[in-house]
């Protein structure tokens, strides 16, 4: 242009002579077709699609409105010095701005106004919700909900005119108030001035921070390995992150430099809340790479939060094979009624209860009574039993003579012997009916014998013998002659049946997994998680061997075990044996009794299941409260 118009100016130069000539018409004209043909502005036309394009430099900005890659009209404008400080994403923003309500008159009511900008991260910030954006990009990106722009990422060698417009020599232009997007991180973030200031004060100690801070102002690499490393990891949210007032944030989240971080974990877990609860306070607020698994361990690892969690929840049922023949596995367990014990003989396939009162709740009252019942009925192969004092010495030697299967269910876990334990209920309540009658609980007994088992269509003694018995109901006289009942059908409605209760029963529970030994664990101890480690698994399904902090053994269900992350424990043997072993041995203090108060029952010999093994020796003085049986169903 400057050539096409030489001719012209040299006329406006002093001491030279006004002539018009044939050049200077040549020059003329040559101009006048300069201004209406390519590459000068063309007018613009509603109908077709505009283009805004812009760009940012250190300086100043840069927009120009484009219609059919042709400009319609150019603006630029300088940065104030305040809006030099922003970052360089920010200027960018800053330049769609301005753009924008520069052109508002062509652009204002567009269906869609494409944007041309070289920074890559503005393309993702604006698909992202707006909190994600940076606190002053989210002011700028409120100012343009007016438009319909949409970001496109073009390189900055091909957007010369925005660029040579951002950069061409600017006076500095009349500082317009609602250009300032200014940020006031204190009322912004309710935090305490103190708080704000030690943030500042070691935002500025931390390199990280320092370094983060200038390539934010300074504007990304391209690529990550052109990232210094210690910032890599903020690569991939880069265009979320800006620092104001001293501070750096993720979105409107404050980044902790590294001391700082340790205290508000604290302040964060103050409350002593769970995991998911402490990610979504500190999401709200706070930010730095790696925070949601610093959150993980330090809950998984707080010492208080581990002691007071709740129950694990309940495992699935998991049914006892149905057996193949009635009597040959049952299910016993001791009851306390009225001041009396019971002991209670369950068949697993008949269901038939047997029941008798005891003396005594010691191993000879027990092996006694089931004598009786095994003379009566057969001896069975199998016993299912909660621990004591059916996995006694007394009761073990007995049963090896009798050749029976003793199968003891873990301490606090009667879930396991879940048969018994519904039959103990029942019995009792069958008991309490009849003396609050006055009747005869004999004959309340028969009747439920008598009676059809829920879901079949014979009674429990229809099953175990092959014939009603004679109560006081009228009978037809050919129901109590013996009928052979048809085993493999009665299998099948009995796994029906017992399928149907494990559906009930296992709404609302989980499988609990499976731990290694060495795995340090919690136990489950008068209301509270305490420290332990795994020894070995049972052989019972769900049962694990765990030593406590004060090396006793104990056998636990799963349900009563929670796998932790704590560093594994030291375990220091007891002082005083007796002592601890009554505080860890997971009964609750008031149903253990000291010798002084109550007499000794299990000879010494006979050991708890539950104290698997303990390192000095067992004392004889520890023993089960009588209502701890009845306690546990
Ligand atoms: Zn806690």
């Amino acid at each position: 242009m400057a050539q096409i118009t030489a001719p012209l100016r040299q006329l406006l130069e002093k001491n030279v002579e006004w002539v018009w000539d044939q050049e200077q018409r040549q020059a003329f004209t040559t101009l006048k077709a300069a201004i209406v043909d390519p590459p000068v502005l063309k007018f613009f036309d509603q109908k077709q699609s505009v283009c805004l394009s812009v760009d940012a430099s250190s300086k100043g900005m840069g927009a120009v409105l484009l219609q059919n890659d042709r400009p319609v009209a150019y603006a630029s404008k300088a940065l104030t010095s305040c809006q030099q400080n922003y970052s360089q994403i920010e200027k960018e923003m800053l330049a769609i701005v301005y753009g924008c309500e520069h052109f508002h008159q062509y652009l204002y009511g567009q269906r869609e106004v494409i944007v041309e900008s070289d920074h890559k991260p503005l393309e993702a910030i604006l698909k992202k919700s707006i909190h994600q954006a940076p606190l002053r990009l989210q002011r700028m990106i409120l100012r343009l909900k007016p438009y319909a722009i949409k970001v496109k990422y073009t390189p900055g060698s091909q957007l010369l005119i925005a660029d040579a417009l951002s950069r061409s020599q600017m006076s500095a232009q009349i500082n317009d108030p609602s250009d300032e997007f200014e940020v006031n991180v204190l009322e912004w973030g309710q935090m305490s001035e103190t708080m704000f200031e030690k943030l500042v004060e070691e935002t500025k100690k931390d390199a990280e921070l320092q370094q983060l801070h200038r390539v934010v102002m300074d504007g990304w690499p391209p690529t990550k390995p052109e990232t210094p490393l210690e910032i890599r990891p903020y690569w991939s949210y880069r265009d979320e992150i800006s620092g104001y007032d001293g501070l750096m944030f993720k979105g409107d989240r404050v980044i902790v430099p590294h001391v700082l971080r340790p205290e508000m974990l604290d302040r964060i877990h103050a409350a002593h809340l769970g995991i998911e609860k402490c990610k979504a306070r500190a999401r709200g607020s706070v930010f730095w790479p790696g925070m949601n698994s610093a959150i993980d361990e330090m809950v998984s690892e707080c010492r208080t939060c581990l002691q007071f969690q709740r129950r694990n929840q309940r495992e699935p049922l998991m049914p006892q094979e149905i057996p193949e023949r009635p009597w040959s596995t049952v299910a016993a367990d001791i009851f306390y009624y009225k001041g009396r014990d019971y002991l209670l003989v369950v068949d697993y396939f008949s269901k038939y209860p047997e029941v008798t009162r005891i003396n005594h709740k010691n191993s000879e009252a027990v092996i006694l009574a089931m004598k009786e019942m095994f003379a009566r009925h057969g001896i069975p192969e199998k016993i299912i039993a909660d621990n004591m004092p059916f996995n006694s010495l007394r009761c073990r030697d007995f049963a090896r003579e009798w050749e029976i299967e003793v199968v003891t269910s873990s301490l606090h876990y009667p879930r396991s012997n879940g048969l018994v334990e519904r039959n103990v209920q029942t019995i009792k309540r069958l008991l309490k009916k009849s003396n609050d009658s006055k009747q005869d609980a004999f004959l309340a007994l028969l009747e439920f014998r008598n009676s059809p088992i829920s879901g079949m269509e014979q009674s429990p003694a229809e099953l175990l013998m092959s014939r009603k018995l004679r109560a006081k109901l009228p009978i037809p006289k050919h129901l109590l002659k013996p009928k052979s009942q048809p085993i493999n059908d009665v299998r099948q409605r009995l796994r029906v049946r017992q399928l149907r209760q494990k559906a009930a029963y296992d709404q609302g529970t989980k499988q609990l997994s499976s731990l290694q030994p060495n795995e340090s664990v919690r136990i489950r101890q008068g209301g509270v998680w305490n420290p332990a480690v795994v020894v070995e698994q049972h052989k019972s399904p769900r049962s694990y061997i765990v030593a406590t902090s004060n090396g006793t053994q104990l056998r636990r269900n799963r349900q009563h075990l929670m796998p932790t992350n704590e560093p594994p424990m030291n375990i220091t043997p007891p002082m005083e044996p007796v002592g601890e072993e009554e505080r860890c041995s997971g009964i609750a203090p008031s149903t253990v009794r000291s010798s002084v108060r109550s007499p000794v029952i299990f000879p010494s010999t006979e050991i708890e299941e539950e104290h698997v093994r303990t390192p000095l020796g067992r004392s004889t003085r520890i023993r089960r409260a009588p209502s701890r049986l009845i306690e546990n169903i």
